[in-house]
C-alpha cells in the first residue's frame, strides 16, 4: 500500500542476557535503543517505521523479571510477567482481583500471551487499562539503571503524557506495583467497541466502606485525556457519605461534568463523558452490592 511501510528499518539486534547487561547496554550505547518485551506494540511501530530504532535489545531472556507476587499488600509484577500469566494467577485473583479483570480487557488471550505488565505501562497508552488502575491504587514504578541503581516512582509521577513517561533513556521498568492497604477493595469496568479494543472509556474504582458509610473513594478514567486521571470531585463527594443507589447516582453526574474528554472518530466528547458517569454509576452499585 503506497505510504505504509510493512518492514522495519534496519537495526542491530542484542539479547540481554541479565539485568546487569541490559543495564550495560541501556547505559553505554550511543545510539537510540528501543527494549523488546512482548513485542505487541513495539513491532508494529518499527513495521510502520514510526519507531526506527537504532538497536532493539531483546530482554525476554533475562531471568528473574517475570515474578508474580501477591498477598494483602497488594500484587507486585516483574516487568517480564506476561499478561496471561498474571491473569490466571490465583494469589492475584484473591488479593487484587480488580487486576485480573482489567488485564481481561487488554487484546484477546494471543495478545495476553506476548503482553508484558512492564511493557504495557511503559508504552504509556493514554487508554491503556493498567495505567488506570495503577492511578486508582496509588500504584509505582520500580525503574533501575546501571549508575543510579533503583527508584519507585508514583503512578503520577510516571505517567507524563501520549507514550511519554518519566522514564529515562537508561532506564529499565523493572517491576509494576499495586498496592493494597486494608478495608480498600477495587474494581474495573470499561466500554468498547468490541471486546477487547481499546476501551472509549475505562473507569477503576477504589472503596472504603465502613458501617454502609463510604470513607474514602478514588476514581480513574482512561480513554480520556492524555494519561489516566483521577475525578476527584467524585471521590471528594463520595466521602462520608452512605453508599447507595443514591450516591452512585450522585457520583455518575458530578463525574460527567468533571471528566475531561474530547470528540474522536469514534465518539463525541459529550458521549464520552456520559460513558464515564454510567461506568461510575455501574461500578459504585456494584461493589456497594457486593460489601
Ligand atoms: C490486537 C491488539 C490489541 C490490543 N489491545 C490492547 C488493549 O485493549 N489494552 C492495552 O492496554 N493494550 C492493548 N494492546 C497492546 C498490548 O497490551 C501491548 O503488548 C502493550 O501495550 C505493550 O507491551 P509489550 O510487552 O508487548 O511491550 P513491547 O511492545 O515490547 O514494548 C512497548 C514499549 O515499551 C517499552 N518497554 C517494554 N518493556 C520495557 C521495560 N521493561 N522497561 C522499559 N521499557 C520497556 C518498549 O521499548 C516499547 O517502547 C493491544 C495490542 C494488540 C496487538
Amino acid at each position: 500500500m503506497k505510504g505504509y511501510c510493512m518492514k522495519p528499518g534496519p537495526f542491530r539486534y542484542i539479547a540481554a542476557q541479565s539485568v546487569e547487561e541490559a543495564l550495560d547496554v541501556l547505559a553505554s550505547a550511543e545510539e537510540d535503543v528501543a527494549i523488546l518485551a512482548g513485542g505487541q506494540s513495539l513491532v508494529s511501530l518499527m513495521n510502520l517505521r514510526l519507531a526506527r530504532p537504532d538497536i532493539v535489545l531483546d530482554i525476554n531472556r533475562v531471568p528473574g523479571l517475570a515474578t508474580v507476587q501477591a498477598d494483602d499488600s497488594g500484587a507486585r509484577i516483574g516487568a517480564l510477567a506476561r499478561a496471561a500469566v498474571v491473569e490466571r494467577d490465583a494469589s492475584v485473583g484473591r488479593y487484587v482481583p480488580a487486576l485480573i479483570t482489567a488485564i481481561g480487557h487488554i487484546g484477546h488471550p494471543q495478545v495476553r500471551n506476548r503482553t508484558t505488565i512492564g511493557g504495557n505501562v511503559a508504552h504509556a497508552d493514554p487508554s491503556s487499562e493498567l495505567p488506570g488502575l495503577l492511578a486508582c491504587m496509588e500504584g509505582t514504578v520500580t525503574l533501575a539503571s546501571a549508575s543510579r541503581g533503583a527508584r519507585e516512582v508514583g503512578w503520577d509521577e510516571f505517567f507524563i503524557s501520549v507514550f511519554t513517561t518519566c522514564k529515562e533513556p537508561d532506564e529499565l521498568v523493572t517491576s509494576v506495583n499495586f498496592p493494597m492497604a486494608p478495608g480498600w477493595r477495587y474494581a474495573y469496568d470499561e466500554v468498547a467497541t468490541r471486546h477487547g479494543d481499546y476501551p472509549l472509556a475505562g473507569v477503576s474504582m477504589g472503596l472504603r466502606v465502613d458501617g454502609g458509610v463510604v470513607q474514602e473513594a478514588r476514581v480513574s478514567v482512561v480513554g480520556v485525556a492524555d494519561r489516566p486521571v483521577r475525578l476527584s470531585s467524585v471521590e471528594a463527594a463520595a466521602a462520608g457519605q452512605d453508599a447507595s443507589a443514591a450516591l452512585a447516582r450522585d457520583m455518575a453526574g458530578i463525574a460527567r461534568t468533571e471528566c475531561p474528554a474530547s470528540d474522536d472518530a469514534h465518539v463525541s466528547a459529550e458521549h464520552r463523558r456520559w460513558l464515564a458517569g454510567t461506568l461510575v454509576s455501574r461500578l459504585m452499585a456494584s461493589m456497594v452490592d457486593a460489601a
